[in-house]
């Protein structure tokens, strides 16, 4: 129930939902263009998005960090090529200080609803604390991979040990000498094995497919490299745009010729040699679909830990988890005293479990029913000024997300300024628009190796919904400026009266503009 106190009555320019790189990205752009009436509404009471949520042991990311970090802001200390989790929330937290973003954030505000107003042509924001904000563009930054999916196992409710989801690990349980039980062979799963078979008494992997893990080539940056990229930043340009093109390679196995992966599959092929040395453990590991067709892994631990004494990969499926252990389907009983949830997460329901409305009330959830869609996988028609970072098919199996979001920050930054050029008016992607974009999108999904008949978490009724088709490119390329003429124009100037007062007040702190 909202009470009317707490209905924020000075309409922002934005509102902003999620503080990961998305929300922080998009912040500090919206500050250099000299916008300051926004708010950025974050759930939790940190910012950081998946990299607070992720402290999984082991967590690390597998892009380098001269890639995964904002182009804009390159000088940082990275202890490491591939930075870990702490590592890169401290970067976050760092470009955060830096832009000043903290008197935007509101903690502890989870969104709940979101209704576009045509009248007045604003977004009606609710949150759990009861309170509503009013904004003309609702930006969404709430990433892809947020809430942990957790398996449909029978009996998992019974199971009387302690249990818990990688994304939301219990630091406090202490793993010592235990039996414990790993469900998945993703990335986030073979990025913790090791460090939970070293502490672990006991490992059961319950593997249902094998992924194609290769080696990271992981170091440490010395103190000389960051001298030397302080003294000459062009070098530090250079690092960036060496690995980019690396990666942007890795695209062209993946999209469009498939010969470009087989020294891939060689590395794979090596590494897997080289630390297992068991036969038939070698044959379990060995995946049974083309390389890239679910996300390549990189990480140095995984097989080696595989080999240790005290860890059993198994291979035969789950059939029940009873109050002690896990039954596969061959009849046995695996004793577990923990069992740790490394199955992945919801990310074909997007903007879910958040209810959004737009023009007539119509819900997002009933335009996503064949599954979810935008135009350049920011915007949907019918949903005049919401705006989606890392929304539909811009996931990516080969380069940095954070260049996506900077490609389609640049995008919206560049609305929001006409918006506020055009005070009453809302833009609204045209159906045909959006239908032409994604039918000549699905066609090129149609050509990738994501299509090779491997199931992944890229697939929702039968419909590729989360990865980009293309190079990142070509991305930055679309979405380079906001093409109005992509847009139905709608309104006039019905809420300029508000528009003014809501530039009056654009310098002041946000909680002055709370009624
Ligand atoms: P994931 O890739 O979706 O892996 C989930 C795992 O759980 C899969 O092995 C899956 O098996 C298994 N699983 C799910 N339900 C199961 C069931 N009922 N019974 C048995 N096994 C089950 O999840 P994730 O590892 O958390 O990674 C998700 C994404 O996060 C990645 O693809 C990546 O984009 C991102 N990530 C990135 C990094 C990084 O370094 N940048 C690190 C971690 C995560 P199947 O394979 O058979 O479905």
């Amino acid at each position: 129930m909202v009470k009317d106190d707490m209905v924020m009555r000075q309409p922002l320019t934005a509102a902003i939902i999620g503080t990961g790189f998305g929300g922080i990205g998009m912040a500090i752009k919206l500050r250099q263009a000299g916008i300051t009436d926004f708010v950025m509404l974050e759930k939790s009471d940190r910012i950081g998005g998946t990299w607070r949520d992720n402290t999984y042991p082991g967590a690390a990311c597998d892009v380098p960090s001269p890639l995964y970090s904002f182009s804009f802001e390159q000088d940082f200390d990275w202890p490491r090529f591939y930075s870990g989790q702490s590592d890169i929330h401290r970067y976050q937290q760092h470009c955060v200080d830096k832009y000043g973003l903290t008197p935007h954030v509101r903690f502890h505000s989870e969104v709940r609803r979101a209704d576009f107003d045509g009248q007045r042509g604003l977004w009606r924001i609710e949150t759990s604390q009861g309170e509503v904000v009013l904004a003309r563009a609702l930006i969404t930054a709430t990433g892809q991979l947020n809430r942990p999916a957790y398996p449909k196992i029978q009996g998992l409710e019974k199971f009387r040990g302690k249990i818990f989801h990688s994304s939301r690990w219990d630091h406090g349980h202490d793993l010592s000498g235990r039996r414990v039980g790993v469900i998945g062979t993703g990335a986030s799963a073979i990025q913790f094995l090791a460090p939970v078979a070293e502490q672990a008494g006991q490992v059961t992997l319950f593997q249902r497919t094998a992924p194609y893990v290769l080696p990271k080539p992981d170091r440490k940056i010395t103190a000389f490299e960051h001298w030397l990229h302080r003294k000459a930043p062009p070098l530090r340009k250079l690092v960036r745009g060496t690995v980019y093109s690396i990666f942007e390679t890795l695209g062209v196995g993946l999209l469009k010729f498939r010969p470009v992966l087989a020294p891939l599959k060689s590395a794979w092929s090596a590494h897997l040699r080289l630390t297992i040395k068991d036969p038939a453990l070698r044959a379990k590991l060995t995946p049974d679909y083309p390389i890239g067709c679910k996300r390549i892994l990189f990480d140095n631990t995984y097989y080696r830990a595989l080999a240790r004494p005290n860890v059993e990969v198994e291979t035969g499926r789950i059939k029940e988890v009873g109050e002690d252990g896990v039954v596969t389907e061959d009849g046995v009983k695996h004793e577990i005293d923990t069992l740790i949830l490394g199955t992945g997460f919801a990310a074909s329901g997007f903007l879910a479990p958040m209810e959004i409305h737009g023009r007539d009330g119509r819900e997002l959830s009933a335009a996503w029913r064949d599954g979810a869609e935008a135009y350049l996988g920011v915007t949907v028609s019918g949903f005049p000024n919401l705006f989606m970072l890392y929304g539909p098919n811009t996931n990516l199996g080969h380069n940095s997300i954070v260049y996506m979001l900077e490609s389609q920050i640049q995008y919206v930054k560049e609305a929001i300024v006409g918006l506020r050029a055009a005070p009453g008016t809302s833009f609204d992607v045209k159906a045909d628009v959006q239908n032409g974009f994604n039918a000549s999108l699905q066609r090129a999904l149609r050509n990738t190796v994501w299509a090779e008949g491997c199931k992944s978490w890229y697939f929702d009724k039968g419909k590729n919904v989360n990865n980009w088709g293309g190079f990142t490119f070509t991305y930055r390329r679309l979405t380079r400026r906001f093409d109005l003429a992509s847009y139905q124009t709608l309104g006039s100037g019905a809420v300029a009266s508000v528009e003014a007062d809501a530039r009056d007040h654009s310098t002041q702190p946000l909680e002055s503009a709370v009624a």
